[in-house]
């Protein structure tokens, strides 16, 4: 159940501590999105985040956000692996597609976006851990498909995404992530989640993607 004041503390909350993590590592707190991670809950919750003042929204799976979404006033990230054959629906209501992580899904976002004649904006998704099981484009391929998915969809592709190793100190990733950014001058990079967002600030991430903290604990895994 969505219970909208308890979100709307929490919302508060986390922009507080968004906005305190910020000014510790020397940044301006108005150079970092907070994406709300809506997955597993109902549009009622995404309502309340709304009504409290979020405005950027991620889900992991097209078919559930397109339940949800489009909402007057709110923009959003599909941040989840996303398969081919759900591409055209991501195109036609996402504001951003941030798990850009292969050649054939990134000859489907084209082709969706020819025949609509609307591209959502992008990011390139790096396994940065490398881990065999993880979605992303593998660190030794990382590099040739940033400069391809440059030449294909210029400016719409803005930036880079991670989740970084389960159980390990998140720093020495989240700093590649943002070397990688910075070495193709890509301004967006999607790093941090509840548990370590203000490590991602301070590694350099502009969108941090944060569910548990405010909406709380998920019913399902997600
Ligand atoms: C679920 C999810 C998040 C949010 O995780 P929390 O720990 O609940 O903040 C962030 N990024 C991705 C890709 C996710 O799937």
């Amino acid at each position: 159940m969505a219970d909208p004041s308890a979100i709307a503390a929490r919302l508060k909350t986390i922009s507080h501590r968004i906005e305190t993590a910020a000014l510790a590592a020397g940044r301006d707190p108005a150079g970092i999105t907070l994406i709300a991670v809506s997955k597993t809950h109902p549009v009622e919750a995404v309502r309340a985040a709304l009504a409290a003042g979020a405005r950027v929204f991620g889900e992991n799976r097209v078919q559930e956000a397109a339940q949800k979404f489009p909402l007057e006033g709110a923009s959003l990230h599909i941040i989840g692996s996303l398969q081919t054959n759900k591409a055209a629906q991501a195109v036609r209501l996402a504001d951003s597609i941030d798990s850009l992580d292969r050649a054939a899904l990134a000859d489907a976002i084209d082709a969706a976006a020819q025949k609509t004649g609307r591209l959502p904006e992008l990011l390139v998704q790096v396994n940065i851990g490398d881990e065999p099981q993880k979605s992303g484009v593998a660190l030794a391929a990382a590099d040739p498909f940033i400069r391809a998915m440059r030449a294909r969809f210029g400016g719409r592709f803005t930036g880079l995404m991670c989740i970084p190793p389960e159980g390990r100190d998140p720093a020495p990733y989240f700093r590649s992530l943002a070397a990688m950014a910075d070495v193709h001058g890509l301004a967006v990079r999607s790093m941090g989640m509840s548990g370590d967002f203000a490590i991602a600030i301070a590694a350099g991430a502009t969108h941090l993607r944060i569910g548990t903290a405010i909406f709380g604990a998920r019913p399902l895994p997600g």
